[in-house]
């Protein structure tokens, strides 16, 4: 491509609406246009980039089982409703009508749609295990669109579903994704880490997310120092706070339970443990009713508090049953704990809930991690969930440390939920009807695209990985009124063509200082200057954006070297 051709408005001075380095750097490099709060353009650098990283995750999906598919934007009211998620969906959803009055919903995930498709279709249990994925635009009417394409509000999303007969099947898909995960950010090229997810309501389920750990990372992650436990904050997990770091690891916390007791006093007492200790609070929406589990110190104050956010008249304290059942299972849930249910009849709280929010709050399926100031506005709202300072690891009790990270990747048992909700089950070998066991994987693709600068830049501009590079060489011809050495430039731009190496040539007429400059705002991983010592001593600079480290080359072998 010839730079002088190229769309790729760079701005010299730095956009003001840009917060953060690689939104800045996106916008200076002219690789994307803000249309409106959180809906962005991609100019063709930026396009280049994304169709590279969807290319790697199109090659991975296929490597493991699934097949790609392409679903509507629009998608009609009523598979929202039979879910119960064209309410609590609240305003993150966009919605329109046509012109007969018929309501639709701009899909924000597409559970419900591929669901009903797959119901439709698969009736036996020898179509089993499906798996379907696509690349998508997506709408979220999100409470804060921010930092460019790291919180659209139209985006791009890889969403993946799969199907099997039961349990078993579900926790291979479910690992193959996740394996398929793994390959797809290494081979990114960037650094996602795993973390345990919150699973909502859904005891048993499991769920990871993959985080690329940045200090503008919008989700919390608590991590242990000393095991592999690491764990996004918003995963309701319960932890005893320590006064002072153990010397050794502690032994492993076990579980255990205090029936009878219905305070958090009667339940310190009967673990031997001073009330102070047991500090996390949970909230839970979990079949149509709130539980919400109380086990910091102060109970009154707490349940004061859940009164004032839930507006609930009545408090009801669960039972052993509703407590097992909502939380029992969950993986992680250990530590000496003692835990104190209070259940409202639901209708009231969720609604309660949910305007404590924007809606998008924690509902009884997939789960939407909601986060105060992020996807609410906080104030009045008590945030019932966060890990603190000075919690310790759930696994081995050494403290936990915190780091900031940007999700960039989702996979989660979703079991029966949507199966049950739409009516998708299929008959097996004995001919009995049997709900259709699911799993949803996503990929935030656009996201990813300036995830990748945050995670990848210096003081001058963007450093593309490789695999994901809109170029792979920036060709650089120093002053393009010297013959000799634009015929260089033009020969060399050719021949690397030829050989199939996907080059990036200036052959503007500008100073040797602004394509220098641009370049490194560009960030092509490989930059070959044509120049002084093309002229003087037959050489090309073979040059490396990261490590800005400098190998000349004849210019008469370049072309074969490089490529
Ligand atoms: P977040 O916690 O950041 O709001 P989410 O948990 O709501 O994300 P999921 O429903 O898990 O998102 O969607 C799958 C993936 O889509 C996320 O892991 C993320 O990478 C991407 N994604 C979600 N919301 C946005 C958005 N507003 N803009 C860009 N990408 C997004
Ligand atoms: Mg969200
Ligand atoms: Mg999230
Ligand atoms: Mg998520």
């Amino acid at each position: 491509m010839r730079q002088s051709a190229l769309y790729a408005p760079t701005l010299r001075e730095d956009p003001k609406e840009a917060e953060v380095t690689s939104h800045r750097l996106l916008l200076r490099g002219g690789y994307v246009r803000q249309v409106a709060s959180g809906v962005y353009a991609y100019l063709p650098l930026a396009y280049r980039v994304l169709q590279k990283i969807s290319r790697i995750i199109e090659e991975e999906m296929d490597r493991a089982g699934a097949q790609e598919i392409l679903l509507p934007v629009i998608q009609p009211k009523e598979v929202w409703e039979a879910s119960g998620r064209w309410e609590t969906f609240g305003p993150l959803m966009f919605r329109a009508e046509d012109r007969h009055g018929r309501p639709f919903a701009l899909g924000p995930t597409h559970e419900e749609l591929i669901t009903a498709l797959v119901r439709d279709e698969v009736r036996s249990y020898k179509r089993l295990p499906l798996r379907l994925y696509q690349i998508q635009t997506k709408f979220r009417d999100e409470y804060r669109p921010r930092f460019g394409l790291l919180r659209g509000r139209e985006f791009l999303m890889k969403d993946a579903y799969s199907f099997d007969r039961d349990e078993e099947g579900l926790e291979e898909s479910y690992w193959a994704m996740y394996r398929a995960y793994e390959r797809i950010f290494r081979r990114l090229g960037v650094e996602a880490r795993a973390v345990l997810a919150d699973t909502g309501a859904m005891g048993g389920s499991e769920s990871h997310e993959f985080m690329i750990l940045a200090d503008i990372g919008e989700d919390t992650i608590a991590y242990c120092p000393q095991c592999d436990y690491a764990a996004n904050v918003e995963r309701a997990e319960v932890v005893v706070r320590e006064e002072a770091p153990p010397e050794e690891p502690m032994e492993p916390l076990r579980r255990v339970r205090t029936p009878g007791a219905r305070t958090v006093a009667e339940q310190a007492a009967a673990l031997g443990l001073p009330p102070e200790k047991i500090i996390k609070n949970v909230v839970y929406v979990a079949d149509g009713e709130v539980v919400v589990v109380l086990v910091r110190g102060d109970h009154e104050a707490n349940e004061a508090k859940v009164r004032r956010v839930l507006g609930a008249e009545t408090l009801e304290m669960a039972d052993e049953e509703t407590i097992r059942r909502t939380f029992g299972a969950g993986p992680g849930f250990v530590g000496p704990i003692g835990v104190v249910g209070v259940r409202f009849f639901a209708d009231h709280a969720v609604r309660a809930l949910r305007n404590a929010s924007t809606g998008a709050n924690r509902d009884d399926e997939h789960f939407l991690g909601v986060n105060p100031g992020r996807d609410f506005e906080p104030e009045g709202y008590y945030d019932l969930r966060t890990v603190r300072e000075g919690d310790v690891c759930p696994k081995c009790g050494a403290p936990l440390r915190f780091a900031r990270g940007i999700e960039v990747g989702h996979v989660f048992k979703l079991g029966t939920k949507y199966s049950e909700a739409l009516g998708a089950t299929y008959l097996d070998e004995e001919g009995r009807e049997r709900p259709i066991v699911m799993g949803s994987y996503g990929i935030g693709v656009s996201r990813l695209v300036q995830a990748i600068v945050e995670q990848s830049h210096d003081e001058d501009g963007i450093i593309w990985p490789l695999s994901v590079a809109p170029y792979e060489v920036h060709l650089l011809v120093t002053n393009m009124a010297e013959p000799e050495l634009r015929e260089a430039g033009e020969r060399l731009y050719e021949e690397l063509t030829r050989r199939g190496v996907e080059v990036l040539y200036d052959d503007r007429p500008d100073r040797a200082g602004v394509k220098f400059k641009d370049a490194d705002l560009l960030g092509i991983p490989y930059h070959v200057v044509v120049g002084a010592r093309t002229r003087e001593e037959g050489l090309v600079e073979w040059k490396e954006r990261r490590t800005r480290a400098v190998d000349p080359i004849p210019l008469a072998e370049a072309a074969e070297v490089i490529a």
